[in-house]
């Protein structure tokens, strides 16, 4: 028998059996959660961030990596910059910076688009860092289309190296709690030989693989983000006409990697002079953008970090 415990803050990988496409379905709730909570965000912010947060843990299983994955959208609209970045063992963490006057007097306007009306011009990036500068990749596309999906699909048809389509949702329960999911599906090249004419076969793959986006894309919102539904079932309902083999899921976690060495780091790259313009009441507070997390240096504390 299946454990029936109904996992969460997950990245569930499934293929079809017809060998048509794999993909990942994601969902989000503790840990998105616990990443919005840090900073005080407007619904419009958080909303973004967290479909921001199910993009980035979609797409980075694309990549076979082994580090870090971000994904970075920066506009010139009320909202500059939304990230979200992902290690290989599943620490996720996320941040937005925004313009609260110009976000509110959105009023609920952002729906009808969220991507111009909150990011407005700019790009989006994929990274994939690995340590090395040899195995650094960088995929960047505009941010063009009306929702991060969008912008999503702009670029898997831009880099040519992934056929795929992705849906994404967030929103907050009854409870209040924000969650967020995705899924994903990506083309699979054809293996093998299929001993007809090569029209035919051709003419075949494609049309199971349009069969796949169609069955996809009837997964609903309050499906994607029902904290009570096993991931096994929604999937099983959408793809059971193909039949779907679902594979060990990857768990996601709210994770920072922020470190008083790293932020000692940071100041030591600035001059104390210009460091020291930054005191409030003698002492010096980074605070983490990510997790929010303060960091306080003394005076003392700064003699140690410039001269030690
Ligand atoms: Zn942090």
């Amino acid at each position: 028998m299946e454990n029936r415990v109904i996992p969460d803050d997950i990245v569930q990988p499934f293929q079809l059996e017809n060998a048509v496409a794999r993909g990942r379905l994601v969902r989000l709730g503790p840990a998105a959660q616990e990443i919005l909570n840090a900073h005080e965000y407007p619904d419009p912010v958080a909303s973004i961030l967290a479909e921001t947060l199910a993009l980035a843990a979609l797409v980075a299983g694309i990549f076979k990596f082994d580090g870090l994955f971000s994904l970075q959208a920066k506009g010139d609209g009320p909202v500059g910059i939304v990230v979200a970045d992902l290690t290989s063992d599943g620490a996720l963490r996320g941040f937005a910076q925004f313009r609260a006057d110009e976000v509110g007097a959105l009023g609920d306007k952002w729906r009808d688009g969220p991507v111009p009306h909150l990011l407005g011009g700019g790009y989006l990036s994929f990274t994939v860092d690995q340590g090395a500068e040899a195995d650094r990749y960088q995929g960047i596309v505009e941010l063009t289309g009306a929702t991060l999906a969008d912008c999503a699909h702009n670029y898997f048809h831009q880099s040519d190296q992934f056929d795929g389509v992705v849906k994404l949702t967030s929103g907050r329960g009854d409870d209040g709690v924000w969650r967020s999911g995705g899924l994903l599906v990506q083309k699979m090249p054809p293996e093998g030989m299929v001993l007809q004419s090569g029209d035919a076969a051709d003419e075949d793959f494609e049309e199971a693989w349009r069969r796949a986006v169609v069955l996809m894309s009837s997964s609903r919102d309050d499906e994607l983000l029902n904290a009570g539904l096993h991931p096994h079932d929604l999937l099983f309902r959408l793809f059971h006409e193909d039949g779907v083999r679902v594979f060990d899921p990857d768990g996601l976690e709210m994770r920072c990697r922020c470190s008083a060495e790293r932020v000692e780091n940071m100041l030591k790259s600035f001059p104390r002079a210009e460091i020291e313009t930054l005191k409030i009441d003698d002492d010096v507070v980074v605070s983490c953008e990510f997790c929010g997390r303060d960091y306080t240096f003394s005076e003392k504390e700064l003699n140690r970090v410039y001269d030690g």
